[in-house]
């Protein structure tokens, strides 16, 4: 009886053991905190709970970054982990916070969109939890998150996603994931009211720009691209020609269905006045065929079996030893942007929206997107921000 009682106390013990190693590197990755410096021109922080107040308090209540411009004009919003497995789009907004500075109009950047998601991790597809970027005084770690928010935040899943208000029937996973759930509700599931309060945001500031930042496998054709409906696709054909001629990257423009419900690029358009673009950058990472899922797979891109499918002409994009760096895909995001800023204001003088102090592709790739960073041990600790 003793013995018997030994080992289930031993048992337990294990049990115990396994549950702190195992939970304890998840617990520490949802409480990482990353730290953005906030650069000069940004003029004000505001949250998506001062569009939806019950999200105030939650884990999905995020910053939106507003910078004021010195001249009035037209306004814009860049937003990124959407997907928050897709980081060279949360890359590129710290870029903008970090150092953009707003001449005329006014630009919204919302980092981490999907704040939920940014704290949740995919360790059965042998996720990293975190990755580095190196900078001139020392390197920078980001958490990695997965493509959707985590069920500690919202749960139970549903058996079937029905979409508001189109009623289309989505996947059960797609409840959790803010690129199916625009337009939202205020009073729906937790990921509809982060997408109605980017909405509202949207109508009751009257935005004429929303830029999503993505990332997408290279098996994948909507990939290298510019995703638009047909409001925007006029300015994001003239934005893929100027990017492709002048800067040297390819890319190209896919047309928004009209009959897939819940994406940004297709409910912002229908639901406000603003519009829409959905940039993608190549992220092998995320290639089903490709070896583990490292860091370095993550920086790089560069893969074996991706090579070897390319050589087979499987990819829908080039690809060749060099992969498809960080840097690449951040400095392809960060030209296709400012183009469509450029080309919109060039088209709407009168709503125009001017940045500076903003790299684009080709030195972005030469300098690394670690080099716009600033470190926030330095920084004003007023001006340090953590998401
Ligand atoms: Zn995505």
């Amino acid at each position: 009886m003793k013995k018997e009682k030994a080992t289930k106390i031993g048992l337990l013990l294990l049990f115990a053991a396994f549950l702190v190693t195992g939970g304890l590197p998840l617990w520490k990755h949802r409480r990482y905190r990353m730290p953005v410096v906030a650069g000069p021109g940004v003029t004000r922080i505001i949250r998506l709970s001062d569009f939806v107040p019950s999200l105030k308090g939650s884990v999905a209540d995020t910053e939106v970054f507003v910078f004021d411009g010195r001249e009035p004009g037209g306004k814009a919003l860049v937003m990124s982990n959407t997907h928050a497995n897709e980081p060279a789009g949360l890359l590129t907004s710290l870029l903008l916070i970090e150092n953009a500075v707003v001449e005329k109009g006014t630009l919204y950047v919302i980092p981490m969109f999907n704040a939920s998601a940014g704290r949740n991790t995919k360790p059965g597809d042998g996720y990293p939890l975190y990755f580095d970027v190196p900078t001139s005084w020392g390197s920078m770690r980001f958490r990695m998150g997965n493509r959707d928010a985590s069920p500690l935040e919202q749960w139970p899943d549903p058996d079937l996603y029905i979409h508001y208000p189109d009623k289309q029937m989505l996947s059960y996973l797609d409840v959790r994931n803010t690129n199916r759930t625009w337009p939202g509700r205020p009073d729906g599931p937790l990921m509809e009211r982060v997408t109605y309060a980017a909405m509202e945001l949207l109508r009751r500031d009257k935005v004429d720009v929303a830029i999503d930042m993505h990332g997408a496998e290279t098996m994948f054709p909507v990939t290298n691209c510019i995703v638009a409906p047909e409001k925007s696709a006029r300015i994001a054909t003239i934005t893929s020609m100027t990017v492709k001629a002048v800067e040297g990257f390819d890319n190209h423009v896919e047309p928004s269905p009209g009959n897939f419900r819940g994406l940004s690029h297709r409910e912002i358009g229908d639901f406000s006045a603003t519009l829409p673009f959905l940039l993608e950058a190549p992220i092998p990472f995320l290639d089903q065929p490709t070896g583990p899922k490292t860091v370095k797979l993550m920086m790089d891109g560069q893969d074996p079996f991706l090579l070897s499918l390319a050589r087979k002409k499987k990819l829908f994009v080039p690809y060749d030893e060099n992969g498809w760096s960080m840097d690449k895909r951040v400095g392809q995001h960060t030209s296709v942007a400012l183009e469509i800023l450029k080309q919109f204001s060039k088209k709407y003088p009168e709503r125009a929206i001017r940045l500076s102090g903003v790299p684009r592709y080709a030195e972005i790739v030469k300098n690394g997107i670690g080099s716009y960073f600033h470190d926030p041990a330095k920084a004003d600790p007023k001006s340090v921000h953590f998401q």
